[in-house]
């Protein structure tokens, strides 16, 4: 394991940072609303990609408060979902996706949702990184590494990766993150990277892991 690369320090600096109450939509506090169930996760995945947690966490406590099971989802038209689900990004096409899921977890998986991830990709409209947040959230599986936006982008900014792709990320993650850690992984960057390691502009005079970074004096000049 590449020890240069502080991964030891620069987790326990993020853990002691960001608390319980501060973590992403994944994590928090909207399962004391809804059941979190491998479902529920998928869907509120589903719903989260290209819009904002605030509203994901709204839109998905609005529908899987009383539609948590695919049943129930199925109950609802693609209309009535597309209201509901209404203002998440491409809310007619998610409507359609996550009924088009709950009936073939009917139809094909008898009603649960498949603990397979290779299974889980084969559904339309998921991809790795909501089959490994499915894996890891869902089913409470180790051995995952869901890589978002900020997951890709940060570890190429503090020089632990050169890569293009978050696929290509989560393939060289794995050899050099300790597996020990890879369960905290995604909800601490995804919260560093909406706080500190912002996309546009990131706050590196105020970032915690500062002296870690290969990118700070690039980004602190710009
Ligand atoms: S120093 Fe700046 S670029 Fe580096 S991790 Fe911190 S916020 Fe991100």
């Amino acid at each position: 394991m590449p020890s240069k690369l502080h991964i030891d320090e620069i987790i326990r600096i993020l853990r002691e940072t960001f608390d319980e109450t501060r973590l992403p939509l994944v994590s928090r506090s909207q399962w004391d609303i809804i059941p979190k169930t491998p479902f529920t996760v998928l869907v509120s995945c589903l719903l989260s990609l290209r819009t904002k947690d605030e509203i994901t966490e709204e839109v998905s406590i609005r529908l899987l408060k009383e539609h948590h099971t695919p049943e129930q989802i199925l109950e609802l038209s693609d209309q009535q979902i597309q209201e509901i689900i209404y203002p998440v990004g491409f809310y007619k096409t998610k409507a359609k996706r996550i009924r088009d899921i709950a009936k073939t977890i009917i139809e094909t998986y008898h009603g649960s949702v498949p603990e397979d991830f290779d299974t889980l990709l084969s559904l339309k409209g998921v991809g790795r990184k909501t089959a490994n947040i499915v894996m890891v959230y869902g089913f409470n599986k180790k051995e995952f590494l869901p890589i978002d936006t900020h997951c890709h982008r940060i570890p190429n900014r503090l020089g632990w990766i050169t890569t293009k792709t978050p696929e290509q990320t989560e393939e060289h993650l794995r050899k050099i993150i300790p597996k020990k850690y890879w369960a905290d992984f995604n909800h601490l960057f995804v919260i560093f990277g909406q706080t500190i390691c912002t996309p546009i502009s990131p706050h590196c005079s105020t970032c915690p892991i500062h002296k870690y970074c290969k990118q700070k004096q690039v980004t602190q000049h710009r």
